[in-house]
């Protein structure tokens, strides 16, 4: 946490958050913005989350992976037993699916957009990102972590690479403002900002 000069407040509260490179880019802000919407979601073993960006550089629209709408988080299995009827892949919606499917605009205005994703689509995702028209997809993070992981990763580039979808790793290591707002995500996660009385705690003593 870091406090202007001559202030007992934490300056993210005084609306200037800049760095000293000065304003973030659009590529930082829309991954920020992805990596926002992971930490919505309740998946405890897998949080993903998606920003659509259009060819004017506007945000379209986000998501997360959830259960589907109308199944409240508390009831959902998310468990990864091997019967299918109680694992929580065969219910869950991903980050990339959400952003579309609770867009309340046009499907059209997907059409020849960027894809920021905190992992890499998978197989079917990927599938259905071609369909809606996405150009290019940029994610932060691939699952490479076991075999089906790693056919999964690869069968996701084939498709990506088929239907001529531009795909890279975000340079997360080159991206300093990136670099600072995950640290600043990081920091607020481990403190409890409920009530004035706990958000008083964090404030610099002189
Ligand atoms: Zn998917």
């Amino acid at each position: 946490m870091s406090f202007n000069e001559n202030s007992e407040i934490p300056k993210e509260y005084l609306g200037n958050m800049r760095s000293s490179d000065g304003c973030i880019s659009n590529e930082s802000r829309a991954m920020a913005i992805a990596m926002a919407n992971a930490l919505m979601s309740k998946d405890p073993s897998t949080q993903v989350g998606a920003c659509f960006v259009n060819s004017e550089g506007k945000i379209v629209s986000c998501g997360y992976n959830s259960p589907p709408n109308g199944w409240a988080d508390e009831d959902f299995t998310w468990d990864k037993p091997d019967e299918e009827e109680y694992n929580k892949y065969t219910y869950i919606v991903h980050a990339e699916m959400n952003a579309i499917f609770n867009y309340g605009g046009s499907i059209k205005d997907f059409r020849n957009s960027t894809l920021y994703v905190t992992f890499l689509p998978c197989p079917h995702c990927a599938k259905h990102m071609v369909q809606a028209g996405v150009k290019d997809v940029v994610y932060l993070a691939e699952n490479n972590s076991n075999i089906p992981a790693k056919l999964s990763t690869a069968i996701s580039k084939f498709i990506l690479k088929k239907c001529n979808i531009n795909y890279r790793k975000y340079d997360y290591e080159k991206d300093d403002n990136l670099k600072s707002i995950i640290f600043k995500m990081n920091s607020e996660n481990e403190k409890d900002f409920s009530s004035i009385e706990k958000c008083k705690k964090y404030i610099k003593k002189k």
